[in-house]
């Protein structure tokens, strides 16, 4: 976050810098490395109408994704900019790919709540491959990262226009330095699901007991500074818990690939309690987390070889650190678990049943074309419980991605986009499109400030 010179931004992707809209451009950044949650994520993209679905026939369109957005936010989402999102995303997944030159797999992917493959991943499964290619353009373009400054507040005229903003360098975080922004500042510091007390303070239920995927940087002072002067709050207590976690390691940790990627689309998760399935696997990840949380204690996800194997995804770290673990027969995966082994295999028959008939009765889930019955040993489980993963709230924005006020009117010389913003995923994000909207809004964001649009 930050500024100097013409324009300031806080995350180094926001494409606002000399080479494309004549604008110089400081980034300031308060952890000793720059690239946030970003840097850790997945990587995972989505758009649709690509020529990586035209290659392999997937059928898809702009009007389909809109519709699965605003159909997992419950229609909450801001519509204008569910719009601007799903019109934007195929040119700003291009743009990354072909301008940026960030390497991509060559797969696609559906994840919970998309109703058509359309979800791209960054080579080495990682937010790093994307944040790495961004560091090395504004290398090239000149523009300065500046580590360990932390942003503290705006500078506005009198007609309230943001003018500049406060910073503290981490050396001397008493010392408080001005940097003037002649055209712009970008308000880009991410979400604020690390930050307990704030969280808390949106949804009681997210205190200290619930851990977070986050890093530790996503917290919510930026935001804060923000609606002191005026900013519009929007859906604070949207907040996304991921449901793929685990409670048998910290952090994000390596067991969602397994859950997300392989079991949810070709294996069951199942109550130890009961023994059966409890939700579309395939749903939404605010159903499937309330499903969890009602069942009220850690859940088993499993599958069998054949689905790892089909799925493709290098699960050997999850296995490793034995989050994931494999058993040669149900009888010993339910065993392991407290599971009757009768019910177990009742319910594994059952849902092979909906598999081979393509069509699952008790839960809707969708049966994929490559799915098939789980039954190949060895089988793999790991024990399911929530975390905090993504906020939607935040700011709210409007589509040319200005910071509006209380009234919706824009704060002149201020804009923002990532997750900072609120509004757009309404009551849950489908998975891939946080990404998506660092792009989209991004782009208009720098390209609006550069352009001094007000
Ligand atoms: C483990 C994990 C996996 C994920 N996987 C995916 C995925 O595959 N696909 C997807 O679409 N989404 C994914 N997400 C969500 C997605 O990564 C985030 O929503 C997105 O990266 C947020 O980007 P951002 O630029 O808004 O914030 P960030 O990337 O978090 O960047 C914000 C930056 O601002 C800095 N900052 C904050 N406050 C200040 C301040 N006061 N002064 C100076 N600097 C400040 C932070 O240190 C940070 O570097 C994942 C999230 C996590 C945690």
């Amino acid at each position: 976050m930050g500024c100097s010179g013409d324009l300031a931004t806080a995350l180094p992707g926001f494409h606002c810098n000399r080479g494309t809209a004549g604008a110089s451009v400081i980034v300031l950044e308060k952890m000793k490395s720059a690239g946030g949650n970003s840097r850790i994520s997945d990587s995972g993209i989505a758009a649709p109408e690509t020529d990586l679905q035209s290659a392999r026939g997937i059928t898809d369109s702009r009007d389909l994704f809109y519709e699965d957005i605003m159909q997992s936010g419950l229609n909450l989402n801001q519509a204008d900019l569910v719009r601007m999102l799903v019109d934007h995303a195929r040119e700003a997944f291009e743009w990354s790919r072909d301008d940026l030159g960030t390497a991509y797999l060559d797969r696609v992917d559906i994840f919970g709540g998309h109703s058509a493959a359309r979800c791209y991943t960054a080579e080495k499964i990682s937010g790093s491959t994307i944040i790495a290619r961004q560091l090395e353009r504004l290398k090239e373009q000149g523009v300065a990262v500046k580590r360990e400054t932390r942003f503290c507040g705006y500078v506005q005229d009198k007609t309230g226009r943001i003018t500049g903003i406060r910073a503290a360098a981490a050396a001397s975080p008493d010392k408080e330095i001005l940097m003037r922004a002649r055209r712009g500042v970008v308000l880009a510091s991410g979400g604020y699901g690390a930050d307990v007390e704030f969280r808390r303070r949106q949804d009681p239920r997210l205190d200290a007991s619930i851990d977070t995927t986050n890093r530790s940087s996503a917290t919510a002072e930026a935001l804060e500074a923000t609606f002191e002067i005026g900013g519009q709050p929007v859906q604070l207590s949207s907040i996304q818990l991921g449901p793929w976690a685990s409670p048998d390691e910290k952090g994000f940790g390596h067991g969602p690939r397994f859950a997300d990627y392989i079991v949810f689309p070709y294996g069951v998760i199942i109550d130890p309690a009961s023994g059966r399935r409890f939700v579309n696997e395939l749903a939404d990840r605010k159903r499937v987390s309330d499903a969890l949380l009602n069942a009220g204690h850690p859940c088993i996800a499993a599958a069998d070889s054949a689905a790892v194997a089909k799925a493709g995804w290098d699960i050997s770290r999850a296995l490793k650190t034995r989050v994931v673990r494999t058993y040669d027969t149900l009888d010993a995966l339910a065993s392991a678990y407290g599971i009757s082994c009768e019910i177990l295999e009742k319910t594994i028959s059952r849902f092979n049943e909906a598999v081979s008939s393509g069509r699952d009765a008790d839960f809707g889930k969708p049966i994929l074309e490559q799915a098939g019955p789980v039954e190949t040993p060895p089988f793999y489980a790991m024990r399911l419980w929530p975390k905090v993963h993504h906020v939607s709230g935040g700011v709210g924005i409007n589509t040319r991605a200005q910071v509006i006020n209380r009234e919706g009117d824009p704060i002149p010389g201020l804009y923002a986009a990532g997750e900072v913003v609120g509004g757009i995923h309404g009551a849950n994000r489908l998975g891939s499109c946080a990404i998506t909207e660092c792009f989209v809004f991004g782009r208009e964001a720098g390209r609006n400030a550069a352009m001094n649009v007000h």
